[in-house]
């Protein structure tokens, strides 16, 4: 693991460019840095800052295989665009072999466990078997209260990583301004009334007024996938 002082370097970089703060990872951590997209308007953002500057930054997606068709369209085109790969990291088990093992559709009767078996252990796996020293997220902090502390850089406990946050500070705004301005490609179901786009099973439109991640997992009482912020289920776990 590479020396970096974390508490400086998020002081320093706060309030830089996500360009700015991309260029610092590949300086200081050159190949040894992945991006882990979901595809959202902010993935794409960071994908097109990536593509556009030949960041030596390490590309993949969580592959759930519940995508929306429109997601893994997009997939393509961002790799056609920009001449990046975005790798595809896949769950242990097939959707066949998780219903054998936990019975169909376990999004509806569990999704704490369903994500941690379809996202969260697949990260793990793609984040600490890889030699990276650090991974990049796009989460923005007015998102959700749970990411409004969030840092430009902080130390990942829970991968054994650095954790680079390139759009914390950025609005909405920044990032449809940032899309709408470079043509960037992003996922047409953003007009239908999607703003925050997961698996296709817990992904919902909403309405004008709810908060605009209220489309995922609605009605299930969950707000996280588990890979940013602990699930209730993961936090019990902790000592
Ligand atoms: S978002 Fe839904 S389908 Fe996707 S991994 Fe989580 S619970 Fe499963």
């Amino acid at each position: 693991m590479i020396a970096i002082d974390v508490a400086t370097a998020a002081r320093s970089l706060e309030g830089e460019s996500p360009l700015s703060i991309l260029e610092w990872a590949s300086k200081h951590l050159g190949s040894r840095v992945t991006f882990a997209t979901g595809f959202g308007a902010e993935g794409c953002v960071l994908i097109d800052l990536i593509g556009r500057n030949r960041l030596p930054i390490d590309l993949f997606t969580l592959d759930t295989g519940v995508l929306f068709p429109e997601t893994y369209a997009l997939w393509r085109q961002l790799e056609t665009r920009y001449g990046v790969t975005i790798r595809a990291v896949l769950p242990e088990q097939t959707l066949e072999q998780q219903a054998e093992t936990h019975g169909p559709t376990l999004w509806t009767r569990d999704p704490d466990r369903c994500c941690e078996q379809r996202k969260v252990l697949p990260l793990r796996r793609a984040l600490t078997s890889g030699g990276f020293d650090a991974w990049i997220t796009a989460i923005r902090r007015e998102q959700t209260p749970e990411r409004a502390d969030a840092k430009v850089v902080e130390p990942d406990h829970k991968f054994g990583l650095l954790k680079i946050n390139p759009l914390v500070t950025w609005t909405h705004d920044d990032v449809w301004a940032h899309i709408y301005a470079n043509d960037v490609p992003y996922n047409v179901l953003h007009e239908r009334g999607y703003p925050s786009i997961g698996c296709q099973p817990c992904t919902s439109a909403i309405v004008p007024g709810e908060n605009l991640r209220a489309g995922r997992w609605r009605g299930a009482g969950k707000k996280e996938c588990g890979l940013h912020v602990a699930t209730p289920a993961q936090a019990k776990e902790k000592p």
